[in-house]
């Protein structure tokens, strides 16, 4: 999200554009409903501001929890349905899922479906795996209505029952410091992100009315007041990091649209 600043030095007016956070956003929004204060019931613009204003000073102590898979041995598609996928929901630029989609079902080679890896990635195509048993252990409602999930099946057409695709309705890119690597794909618009493992962070809060978020790195995003009920030691073959929020990012590169939005229903 960009706006134009406007500013007059006495010889010349220029134009450019400068990024907003998430945090000029909320500063942004506390002035407007400050400045409509004539407008409406003083009562409810006077919770909203309370809201917006704890919501400021929640950034500033807030930590997330990321968790993802460290496994070397990803799912394989079966060829015939990989090229099935490529011709309907996956990006043939970027193997990612194309915009658009939610939940997807795959159809997977047996033999790569031994790893016990709580969390997974099925190569080539940008789609999460979960045990069903350790994901839904963040909590069934949270996870039904956050993630959208899929079936992972075999060459038969019946599902492993213990394996889940998950999309995220709400992804979150968790950003970085150095050894960075941003782009868009040429072909669906993917914003991709990767840098290097150590100091990452989240740029500004997510977004109010979801728990559970993707991470471009095909994990789990959550709240340090979700994990605190969680033995998250045993997620098996999964890396776990603390995410601080800072208002600034720390790679050079402003705002990247740290927000994907999958779920049209949202709303914000
Ligand atoms: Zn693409």
């Amino acid at each position: 999200m960009t706006r134009l600043v406007e500013r007059n030095h006495g010889e010349a007016t220029s134009s450019v554009t400068v990024p907003i956070s998430p945090f000029c956003r909320f500063r942004k929004a506390l002035h407007a409903r400050t400045s409509r204060s004539a407008q409406g019931p003083a009562k409810n613009l006077a919770a909203e501001r309370l809201q917006i204003k704890m919501r400021l000073s929640q950034m500033n102590r807030s930590v997330f929890h990321h968790l993802y898979s460290q496994s070397m041995h990803p799912l394989e598609m079966i060829d015939e349905h990989y090229r099935q996928a490529l011709r309907t929901w996956l990006c043939g630029g970027c193997k990612r899922p194309r915009p658009g989609i939610g939940a997807v079902d795959v159809t997977v080679e047996k033999e790569s479906t031994r790893s016990r890896a709580a969390l997974n990635l099925v190569a080539g195509t940008g789609v999460a795996i979960a045990r069903r048993e350790v994901l839904f252990t963040l909590g069934v409602e949270r996870v039904s209505r956050d993630l959208y999930l899929g079936n992972v099946l075999r060459r038969s057409g019946t599902p492993y029952e213990d394996l889940v695709t998950f999309r995220g309705r709400r992804a979150l890119i968790v950003r970085g410091k150095k050894h960075v690597a941003n782009g868009q794909c040429s072909e669906c618009g993917h914003a991709a992100y990767f840098s290097m493992i150590g100091g990452r962070y989240l740029h500004g809060l997510p977004p109010p009315g979801h728990d559970l978020f993707e991470s471009q790195l095909w994990g789990l995003v959550f709240s340090d007041e979700i994990a605190r009920g969680l033995d998250l030691g045993s997620w098996k073959c999964v890396t776990h990091e603390v995410l601080p929020v800072r208002d600034k990012p720390l790679d050079g590169l402003g705002d990247i649209g740290a927000i994907a939005d999958r779920d049209s229903s949202c709303g914000n």
